[in-house]
Order: structure tokens, then C-alpha cells, then sequence
């Protein structure tokens, strides 16, 4: 199984950065207005990423790691106040319930990054090869299955954090305290000398709360409990949905059901797992590097028989679990311990003042009022929780003097739709995804109304390039960016996050998407049965006959 052949330039440079500082220190001390080729690509360890170009400003973003997006009232107002200081005044939720800056100056990146250690979050292993933020159920209901999926989350993280010091050197300390040396203590456990050899995804859902799109991780972790006693977890393997569609060995894939783990294994085999990818990933290839192309290519058994080895025990089948939803967290509801909770939809995970909508000022106004905690969600909204029933009212009418658009005054179509930055921020970026969402929705919805499906629940996600960072593949529809102005036009997800949806047009300019789903709208408004959810239909009919009719 292992792969032959010379390893990819980024190998190399990771191998040779000095446990992840490179030349990052001298860069910053120099005058140059950009970063090294293998620099950029370090700091995306570092959580620093420089963005889109589209202004010529060279300015960066900054992601911040929120293991299972839980962040308190005091860490989140700290984070408004620097992106007031150092960013360009907005926060970004991300969809996998992190937190960015955009807009930094790197004259301000050590700034930044130091303050938001001093509200003890980080932005370490926020990108590059390495596990990525832990996601978790978002719902801050408060029994002991919730209590225990957050708490599994934050041992994950903590397990798969990087160990490395160039970190505090160089955003916190004296990065010549260790200049030219590799630290002995620095070695990585899990990771070793040249970390893994791609990003790697965990999240963990329990199957009546799949808003993590679990099966979209190189790692989805499901808990299953009986009443409210933990029974163990079915482990998922090698879900990932970026690809290119030039190279026709890459594609889109949902993690397939591997092996029951019982509950005092979680760790080691999470680490078994991590590690199976660590040695058999294509360092050759960054195209194929993920671990879906191992499990692809060599099956479960091969993976499971991987991790019975580095457990030493044999590990059983995954257990029949239920059917997976994901439920809709807007609005008002019951916690479970006479609180309640509140959850506000975001733009595209955008916090930010407009003209008519104060968003961040208002959000700001009652986080320093009501002080409560606070989730970001994988659909890049916010929970506001710990609210007491009597507040509820004040809370709603103080974020509305504000202008906050709260659940109710969104069509589902709204509600639902995801967006990343895209050419705005991200320098993959083909084409445009948050600025355009408005107009994309306005379109649908216009088409929509006219075959009475407004207050269908019907997903639209928007990813500015193939790699598709807000899950396209999954949604009801998925519009994926493949030139300026032009979208690859997907259909046929399900609203439970278990099914790859289809292509059904490639590049259909902006302005013509309303267009090419409007025979679909009418096919699924004449013959849908009852409660079946657009995706559902088309998956249903099929993408011939959807073909045949756009
Ligand atoms: Fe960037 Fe592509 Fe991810 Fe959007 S989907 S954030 S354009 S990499």
C-alpha cells in the first residue's frame, strides 16, 4: 500500500521547516508585502492565510479554532474587538464553527494573533496538514449526551493539537529563543517530522443531529447512546468533498461505516485512525493525498484491519443506527434546564454592519446585556444560549432596534443556503459566492414562488471553487464556481447530509441559474409525493429525466 515515487514539493517543505517556522519570523521582520511560496504554505499551520488579491491590498485572514464552536460571551466580545482593530470590522463564522479575521495587515498579524491567545483561543492548526477543528452537535441541550459529545470534542482537539513551539516563538515569544534548532521536546506524537499529508477532517453527530454533515469527514465519529447511557460510537472513514473536476481521479465521497468503537477506545482510535493516514496517504500526489482515496482504492477491511493492529484487539462491525436528521436551530428553544436558547441566521457566517442592518453592533449590544453563551453552528449561524424564559422578549426587541433579522423574517430558502467567501478572501476562488448569494436566492426564490414552493425547505450552497468548503455536494442544490461568473449546477442532496448530489450542468453564467432549475421546480411541483423534500424528488426521478427536462 505504500505509494512510490518522489514526494510532492510541500513535503519537502514541510520536512525542512524547522517543526513549521521556515522563514516566517525573517518575513515578518522584512518589508516585503508577501510571503514565500513555502512560507504561505506554513502559515497555513499557523492558522494565517493570504487571501484573494481582488483589491491588491495583500491583506490576510486569520482563523480562529472553536472545538465544537462553543465560545464564551467574554472570548467572543474579545474577538469583536479586534476585528474592529485589526481586521476589516467583520467576524466570519466558518462552516466548521470556527471563527475569522479578514482583512489583516501583516503588520498586525503578530498583534492579532497574541490577543487572541490572551482570551485563551488560538488559531494553531487551523489550516494546514494537520486535524482541523473538531466539530461537534451544536445543540446546547443540557443532559448528559450533549454534555458528553462536547466533552469527547474537546479531548479530540486537545489529543491532535500540534506540539510544535514555533508557535508561541513566533506569535507570542521570542522566536531566536529557538532560531536554527529543532527542540527535542518538539517531536509530534501523532504527527511526526513531516505531519500528514493533507488536511484531516473529525466531527462528531449523534443520528438525530447530523448538522455536521458527518459523513463529509475523513473521520465521522456517531455516538450512539441508549437513553442517555453511551453505548459506543460507529466510526465513519474517509468522507471528503473537495475535488478537481479536470483530473478525473479525484471526486467527492461520504465516509463509509467502518468499525463500533466502545466508548473508553474513542481516543486511541481516533489516533489509529489519524495514523492510518499519516502512513498510507499520497505524499506524491496533493491531489490524492486525502483518505478517502486509501479507503477508495483498498476498502474498509483494510482500514479496519489497520486499526485492530494499532489497538491490538479485534473491532467489531458498525451497529445498525437510525435514520440521521438535522434538525432546524433557529429561532427559540427549550434547553432542557428552564433556559432556553436562540439561534440567529448569519449571511454567509458574515458579522458585519450594512447600512439597514447593524448585525455586529446589535449582536455586540446584547452579548454585553445578556451575557450568554455562545455556539456557531457547521450552517454558519449563532446560538445565543443560558437565556431565561423571561427574557425573551427583551432579547428579540433589543436585536431587532438594531435591525437583526431573527428566523422568522427568512423564506427557508435563506435560512438553509450556505456561502463561502470565496474571490472576496480566498485566493482558490473561480468565481464569486458570498457577494452573489443574495441575488442567487432572490432569483430561486422569484422561480420558486411561482409554483407555490416558497416555504419549501430546500437548500442552496455556494462554494466559489471545486474544493467546495461549504459542502455543495450535499445540499438540495449546489452551485460550484468553475470560472468568473460561471457555476457547475448540482442537484439531488438530502436534508440529512447522507447523499452526494448529481451535476446536472456545467457552466451556467449567474444570471442563468434561476433559469435552468425553474423545469425542475415545475416537474417537482406537479409530481412530488407527500413531505418529499426537493433533493429527494430528484434523487427520486433521476438525472436523465431531470436532463430531459432543462
Ligand atoms: Fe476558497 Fe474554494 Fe473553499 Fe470557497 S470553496 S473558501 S473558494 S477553497
Amino acid at each position: 500500500m505504500t505509494k512510490t515515487g518522489a514526494p510532492s514539493a510541500v513535503e519537502g517543505g514541510k520536512s525542512e521547516s524547522r517543526s513549521l517556522r521556515g522563514t516566517i519570523a525573517e518575513s515578518l521582520a522584512s518589508d516585503a508585502a508577501r510571503f514565500s511560496d513555502r512560507d504561505r504554505s506554513l502559515l497555513k499551520f499557523h492558522g494565517i492565510f493570504e487571501g484573494g488579491d481582488r483589491d491588491k491590498s495583500r491583506r490576510l485572514m486569520v482563523r480562529v479554532r472553536v472545538p465544537a464552536g462553543r465560545i464564551t460571551p467574554g472570548q467572543y466580545l474579545g474577538l469583536d474587538d479586534l476585528a474592529g482593530s485589526y481586521g476589516d470590522g467583520s467576524l466570519r463564522v466558518t462552516s466548521r464553527q470556527g471563527l475569522q479575521f479578514h482583512g489583516v495587515a501583516k503588520g498586525n498579524l503578530k498583534l492579532l494573533v497574541a490577543d487572541i491567545n490572551h482570551g485563551l483561543l488560538s488559531t494553531f492548526g487551523t489550516g494546514g496538514d494537520v486535524v482541523r477543528n473538531v466539530m461537534a452537535n451544536p445543540v446546547p441541550i443540557k443532559d448528559s449526551v450533549h454534555a458528553r459529545i462536547h466533552d469527547d470534542a474537546l479531548r479530540l482537539s486537545r489529543l491532535f493539537r500540534p506540539r510544535s513551539y514555533a508557535y508561541h516563538d513566533l506569535w507570542l515569544g521570542d522566536e531566536k529563543q529557538y532560531a536554527g534548532t529543532v527542540d527535542r521536546r518538539e517531536i509530534e506524537p501523532v504527527y511526526g517530522q513531516s505531519y500528514l499529508p493533507s488536511k484531516f477532517k473529525i466531527a462528531l453527530a449523534t443520528p438525530d443531529d447530523n448538522t455536521v454533515d458527518v459523513l463529509a469527514n475523513d473521520l465521522g465519529i456517531i455516538a450512539l447512546f441508549e437513553e442517555e447511557r453511551l453505548i459506543g460510537y460507529n466510526f465513519a472513514l474517509g468522507g471528503g468533498l473537495g475535488f478537481r473536476p479536470d483530473r478525473p481521479k479525484t471526486f467527492p465521497f461520504l465516509a463509509i461505516p467502518t468499525c463500533f468503537i466502545e466508548p473508553d477506545d474513542l481516543l486511541p482510535a481516533a489516533e489509529a485512525v489519524v495514523r492510518l493516514h499519516r502512513e498510507h496517504g499520497d505524499r506524491n500526489n496533493r491531489d490524492r493525498a486525502r483518505l478517502k482515496y486509501f479507503i477508495a482504492e483498498h476498502g474498509v477491511a483494510a482500514a479496519k484491519r489497520f486499526l485492530e493492529e494499532c489497538l491490538g484487539h479485534p473491532l467489531a462491525d458498525p451497529v445498525p443506527q437510525p435514520v440521521m436528521e438535522v434538525p432546524d436551530l433557529m429561532g427559540w428553544h427549550a434547553q432542557g434546564d428552564g433556559h432556553w436558547f436562540l439561534g440567529i441566521p448569519l449571511p454567509a457566517g458574515r458579522i458585519a454592519d450594512s447600512e439597514t442592518i447593524r448585525l455586529r453592533t446589535g449582536l455586540r449590544a446584547v452579548i454585553q446585556k445578556y451575557w450568554p453563551t455562545l455556539v456557531l453552528t457547521p450552517d454558519q449561524d449563532i446560538l445565543l444560549c443560558d437565556l431565561p424564559a423571561h427574557k425573551r422578549a427583551a432579547v428579540e426587541a433589543d436585536l431587532r432596534r438594531f435591525g437583526v433579522q431573527l428566523a422568522e423574517d427568512l423564506i427557508p430558502l435563506e435560512r438553509w443556503s450556505l456561502a463561502c467567501p470565496a474571490l472576496r478572501s480566498c485566493d482558490l476562488a473561480l468565481a464569486e459566492a458570498e457577494c452573489v448569494q443574495p441575488a442567487i436566492l432572490n432569483a430561486i426564490a422569484e422561480v420558486m414562488a411561482g409554483y407555490g414552493l416558497v416555504k419549501d425547505r430546500i437548500s442552496v450552497r455556494i462554494s466559489g471553487c471545486s474544493n467546495g468548503c461549504v459542502r455543495p455536494y450535499l445540499g438540495d442544490i449546489g452551485l460550484v464556481g468553475c470560472a468568473l461568473g460561471c457555476y457547475r449546477v448540482y442537484v439531488g442532496g438530502d436534508t440529512r447530509g447522507t447523499r452526494l448530489n448529481s451535476l446536472l450542468r456545467d457552466r451556467v453564467a449567474l444570471a442563468d441559474i434561476a433559469g435552468v432549475l425553474e423545469p425542475l421546480f415545475a416537474l417537482y411541483a406537479a409530481e412530488r409525493e407527500p413531505m418529499e423534500s426537493f433533493g429527494d424528488f430528484c434523487h427520486r426521478v433521476g438525472i436523465e429525466r431531470l436532463l430531459s427536462v432543462v
